[in-house]
């Protein structure tokens, strides 16, 4: 195994830069460290993932950090990682209008002091590791494409084995990612981003009706959770290219870990089971057509990640309801609400 972690954390920014430095940009990078270091799947690093300001200063310095870091995966089995926290800005006027990423010289209004997503993209895509995750708190992070082949980015090289994931801190349309710190969460999490200590707190916590590992459904849904509570955050954004909810990232550290045993009975518990695990468990689902049927209404009128989830369970319904009549029942249900414009 060759995975590799690299936290980008830039928090501070030359006085005459135009850019505000936070204190909650680099506690969160620390957080993100400490997260991986303490994490059985990570810590056998030798290195602490998180670069130092004379690393995170120039695009070059980034760029060569993670050029390492993607050179490292070998295989299917292996993860890159890539966490960046700062401030994003997003130009229009360059190639392709891009989402670019802060560094410590970067200038306000100057597009050339940023690193474009870009090159950050480019890197990871030519990574060899079979799951690739980028996990943007920053500004603007809506506006990132997914690193699969058919986005939006042109010219993706190297060849992309498995699945790829972008998780970022705001989604739709909202552009700014808040970098005051949330109250509710517990120290020192309390001190990072809101996404970040978020996040940094399903780590923590783990997920007690979950398995041994945090999948990327976990997570995600962990963190969804965890903001709605607090009642006040933008929600955050998984985009998966062909990874599945179901790929691990981290280990779960909930104690008492109850996994659910009793079948799953309504709309809303067949659509977090899609959302925490993919399609693992969809044969159970397609057992009851019309239930079936009723979670993908649910799910296409979602977000991203639920109408890209309601197409794969589409995708398969046709090979797992074989009898004409069971597909009636599941298809009975969609056809009213897609007429209705649902
Ligand atoms: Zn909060």
């Amino acid at each position: 195994m060759a995975s590799r972690a690299l936290v980008i954390g830039v928090g501070s920014y030359d006085e005459d830069s135009g850019v505000h430095g936070y204190p909650t940009i680099d506690a969160s990078a620390r957080a993100y460290g400490t997260a991986l270091t303490r994490d059985p799947r990570w810590g056998a690093a030798t290195r602490t993932p998180v670069l130092e300001p004379r690393e995170t200063r120039t695009a070059d310095g980034v760029m060569r950090a993670l050029h390492e870091a993607a050179a490292a995966g070998e295989g299917p089995r292996d993860t890159l990682l890539v966490v960046y926290v700062g401030h994003g800005a997003y130009w229009q006027d360059v190639p392709g209008g891009q989402v670019h990423f802060a560094v410590g010289s970067s200038r306000i209004n100057e597009p050339w002091t940023w690193l474009s997503a870009w090159y950050v993209y480019r890197a990871i895509r030519k990574s060899k590791a079979g799951l690739k995750v980028l996990i943007a708190d920053c500004c603007y992070s809506n506006m990132l494409p997914h690193l699969g082949p058919e986005s939006a980015l042109p010219g993706a090289l190297g060849t992309r084995a498995q699945g790829t994931c972008v998780l970022t801190a705001v989604g739709g349309s909202v552009h700014n990612a808040w970098a005051g710190a949330c109250e509710n969460l517990p120290g020192p999490l309390d001190a990072c981003t809101p996404f970040s200590g978020h996040l940094l707190n399903v780590l923590g916590q783990g997920m007690p009706d979950h398995a041994d590992d945090l999948t990327l459904g976990a997570l995600r849904a962990g963190i969804d959770e965890g903001m709605q509570e607090c009642g006040v955050h933008h929600r955050p954004r998984m985009l998966l290219n062909d990874a599945s909810e179901a790929a691990p990232l981290f280990t779960n550290h909930a104690k008492g870990r109850r996994p659910r045993t009793r079948a799953l009975d309504t709309v809303d518990e067949w659509v977090r089971e899609l959302l925490l695990n993919g399609e693992r468990s969809l044969p159970d689902l397609m057992r009851r057509p019309d239930l079936a049927g009723r979670v993908v209404v649910r799910l296409k009128a979602g977000d991203e990640q639920r109408r890209d989830l309601a197409r794969r369970v589409d995708r398969r319904a046709g090979e797992l309801l074989p009898d004409p009549v069971d597909f009636v029942r599941y298809w009975g249900e969609i056809e009213p609400a897609m007429l209705g414009g649902g």
